[in-house]
């Protein structure tokens, strides 16, 4: 009996650790992944493989390790933006606080000032009403 031309390597995730990781001859489907869906490894017997076909392989996995880096290198960059856009935010609050603050007490002496200003409007308006009415006086 020759050796198969595929067998199947247990995935890590799920290995007994009295065993370790079990090998499989027969076609694994993707329905027999274990319970957190990681897929057995296939393994080609080594005459069945084309060395052109598994360089390539070699090649575009080496590519995709590199896109991969980048990406995160971008996702490392636009977090480290997003983190100083937060930490900006956060200050511009701050000072919108301050701000209020700072117009609620001039608003509030201003109304102060204005509340004086009637009060002694209001005392004059008397104070003239109580003229024009004072030559009507001299009739009683
Ligand atoms: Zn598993």
């Amino acid at each position: 009996m020759s050796d198969p031309e595929r067998i199947f390597l247990e995935a890590e995730c799920c290995v007994d650790p009295d065993y370790g990781r079990q090998w499989n001859s027969r076609d694994i489907g993707p329905n027999e992944d274990c319970d957190n869906e990681s897929p057995w490894v296939e393994y080609v017997r080594a005459d069945l493989v084309d060395p052109d076909a598994l360089g390539q392989v070699k090649a575009e996995n080496a590519e995709l390790a590199e896109s991969v880096d980048d990406l995160g290198e971008t996702a490392y960059k636009r977090l480290s933006k997003l983190r100083d856009a937060e930490a900006h935010t956060e200050q511009l609050e701050a000072e919108i606080v301050v701000l209020r603050e700072g117009l609620c007490n001039i608003a509030k002496v201003a109304i102060k000032e204005l509340n004086s200003t009637f009060e002694h409007m209001a005392v004059d308006t008397l104070r003239d009403a109580n003229a024009l009415r004072s030559p009507g006086h001299e009739h009683d």
